[in-house]
Order: C-alpha cells, then structure tokens, then sequence
C-alpha cells in the first residue's frame, strides 16, 4: 500500500497550475501572481508633509530657540490636493496640511504644536532639521522596482502596495472551483426529523468551511443516494464543471460504496487507491482531464483529515504556490503514545509551545474515524510512524499544524 508521503507526492504531481488570468486587484488577495508587478513611477509621487504643520526653508530658522524665537510672515495654506506646486518665498511660513505637497523652496515642516500663529505671521521657538517630516518624493519605491513578485501569493498590504499605484486589475492564478459529492443512504439534511438508523451528514458543512476557511469560494455540494445511477449522474456532472470533485463516503469494501466503480466508468483515471494510514485508508484519487477527483472515506475525522493532507495541498497548487504543504514541524510528545497498526497513524493533538521555543505535544481525545470532539479541540495532526510502535513521553514526533489554528 502507498505510504501517505508517496500519496501527496502523486497528487502534487497530478494538480497542476491553472491558467493565469486578469483579476480585479480587490478580488486578487491571497491568490498568487503570474507575472512581476512592476512600479511605473516612483514614489512617493511627490515630496509631502507628513504632518499639520508649517512648510519653510530650514535656513530660516537657524539659531531659533525659546529666548530668541523666530517670526515669519504667513504666506497661505496649502491642503492636501492643490492643482500644482506651490512656490514658498524666502523668509515665510507656509501652512500645510498632512498630505499637502511641499512647496518649492522648503525643505522642513514643523509641526503645528512646536509653534505659534498669529493673524498672519507664525512664531518658531527652534531650529529644524533638514528633511524634517517630509515624506520625500522616491525614497520608499523607484520607479521600475518590482512591487510584487511573480509566483506569490498577495496579501492585503501587497493589494494596498499596488493599489498605490493605481492599477486595477492584475494576473493571477485562479482558486480552483471545489464540489463536494456527499453519499449515504443514511445522510439527512439538518432540520430532517432522523429516523432509527439515519445520521444528519455533519461532513459536508464540515469541509465546505474548511475550503471556505482556507480561501476557497466557489463551493458546491450535493447529497446523492448510495444508487449507482445517480450517482453516476451527479459525478459527471460535478466533474464537468468543477476543478476539484471531493466525493465523501462510499469508497470503501462495502456492497454499496460505488464511488470508484462509478468513477471511472464517469471517465476518472484511478492515480491510486487506498494509502497505509490511519484514519483515512480508503482514500481514492482521479483525474478526468484537468479535474482531480478525491474519494474520501465518510468516516468526518477520516474525511477532514484526509481534506487537510490531500485536498487542501493540490488546491495551492492549482493556485500556484510554491509550498503547498503539508507542513511537518517537530514536536515532543507529553505521554506516551502507541500505534498498534501497520500504517501511518495521525493523532488529533493539541500542539503548545514549550519554554523553549518548541512544542510540546497532547492527544487532544478519542482517536476514532468517526469522533470530532478531539478534532474540534485539536490544532495539529501528529504523526506516529507505522507500528505497533511505543513512543514514550519525551520523545519526538513530526506534526503538521491545522490550517485554522489561529488563537
Ligand atoms: P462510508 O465511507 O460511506 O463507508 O461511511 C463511513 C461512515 O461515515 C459511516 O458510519 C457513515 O454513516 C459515515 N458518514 C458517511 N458520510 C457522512 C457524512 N456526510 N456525514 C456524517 N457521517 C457520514
Ligand atoms: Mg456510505
């Protein structure tokens, strides 16, 4: 059987990037870039104050102090949008707003609470530096600098960044489109009145939150009958117009779990079945064209699990990142754990920072399939190789955090 780290390699290699397109800059964030985002012009555009205050030349003001204070004539006020550059003669003050442009002639603003103003003149109790709250024109960015690079993912200040420059729209690598195909005889609809034997499906609130938590936000889903016809129906149909299809339950040795016969009779090429892990060994992964179809075993904390490891990784690939995880740190284990099966095994841990800057590692309840009480309280997934192994308190393991661990 394929061990997991064989698994994820074979699905990074069959995710491929999408194709680029032009996106507004607002609906680019976290998307990654397909080309250099490059500054046409330098800035700050123009030489600004970065404070209420008084534009004036610096000279002036020389030898100023509280016994000896400097007058100088008022010559305006200059706000933030003046049409064109103001002129400052020598030997004046001119008022200036946050934003305004300096004007030509001064190289200083002093601020507003260092002074006084009389009717039409202003009175400096110091020297001022050269330079002194003036944003100057090219000191941050020149122009040709690039803004962005290629092949990474924008965050909300890089949007600000190259907002600055007033573009508007940017190239991308699109989110892929995610359908979640839910099977089972026995799912119910929340607000269903549940018959003897029926369980409300909890897996696909579940993980269309956990895509949309992840960023993605094309998301449908859909519940179908374990029947072999509709289902046929509604995988095609979710092949067709989704890049990522995640059916959920029916892939496992059951007389009723269709999912991978249906699959390809639905055109799916099998890249591999079954994965040496625990929860989550029936995992199922296709392709059809461009589309991945991942067949999740029902079980949630299998399903959610498998979503963190898999799915989520060859989302960010489509999308172009670089790294698209799983991302295993190393942890020590604060008790003794035990794998008594011959695969891998993923523990639902709560990770916490030790004293010294590592983690410390707690199981975080019930380990079965099917519980996601641990899961809900759990900020990791650890991993214990495949046993039957003993690890003893003290002892290091790998770990993977949850992606929406945020406290
Ligand atoms: P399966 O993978 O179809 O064999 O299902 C394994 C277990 O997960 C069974 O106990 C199912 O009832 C349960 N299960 C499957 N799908 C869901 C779902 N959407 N929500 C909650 N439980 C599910
Ligand atoms: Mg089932």
């Amino acid at each position: 059987m394929l061990t997991p780290s064989k698994a994820i390699e074979l699905v990074l290699e069959a995710a491929r990037k999408g194709r680029a397109v032009e996106r507004p800059l607002e609906e680019a964030c976290f998307l990654v870039t397909a080309e250099d985002v490059i500054a046409e012009q330098a800035y700050p555009y123009f030489s600004y104050s970065s404070m209420d205050g008084y534009a004036v030349h610096s000279e002036d003001l020389d030898g100023a102090s509280t016994d000896n204070p400097v007058t100088l004539p008022l010559a305006g006020e200059i706000r933030a949008a003046t049409g064109k550059r103001p002129v400052l003669p020598r030997g004046q003050a001119i008022r200036i707003m946050t934003g305004g442009p300096i004007p030509e002639g001064s190289d200083a603003v002093v601020q507003q609470e260092d002074v006084d103003e009389k009717a039409d003149s202003v009175i400096f109790y110091g020297p001022v530096a050269k330079g002194n709250f003036i944003n100057r024109e090219g000191e941050e960015i020149a122009r040709g600098d690039i803004l962005w690079p290629a092949g990474k993912a924008l965050n909300p200040a890089a949007i600000g960044l190259i907002a600055t420059f007033g573009v508007s729209s940017i190239a991308v690598y699109p989110a892929p489109s995610v359908f979640i195909l839910t099977t089972g005889d026995e799912l119910i609809a929340p607000g269903e009145p549940r018959g003897y034997g029926e369980i409300y499906d909890s897996v696909t609130p579940m993980l269309a939150s956990a895509l949309r938590w992840a960023g993605f936000d094309r998301i449908s889903s859909r519940r179908c009958k374990d029947d072999r016809g509709l289902l046929h129906d509604a995988l095609s149909l979710a092949l067709a117009e989704s890049d990522i299809v995640v059916s959920v339950g029916g892939v496992s040795m059951g007389e009723y779990d269709f999912v991978r016969d249906v699959a390809e009779r639905a055109g799916v090429e099998k890249i591999f079945w079954k994965v040496s892990q625990k929860p989550g060994k029936p995992l199922y992964f296709g392709k059809k064209g461009d589309t991945l179809l991942f067949g999740l075993p029902g079980n949630p904390a299998a399903a959610l699990a498998c979503l963190q490891l898999y799915v989520l990784p060859a989302a960010r690939r489509i999308m172009g990142y670089s790294s698209p995880g799983p991302e295993w740190l190393n942890g020590v284990i604060a008790e003794a754990m035990e794998n008594r099966t011959d695969r891998t095994n993923f523990l639902r841990v709560v990770a916490r920072k030790d004293a010294h800057g590592g983690y410390l590692l707690e199981r975080a309840g019930g380990q079965s399939s099917y519980m996601l009480s641990s899961f809900s309280r759990a900020n990791a997934l650890a991993q214990l190789p495949p046993g039957p192994v003993r690890i003893d308190a003290g002892e290091k393991v790998q770990f993977a955090p949850l992606f929406w661990d945020v406290e």
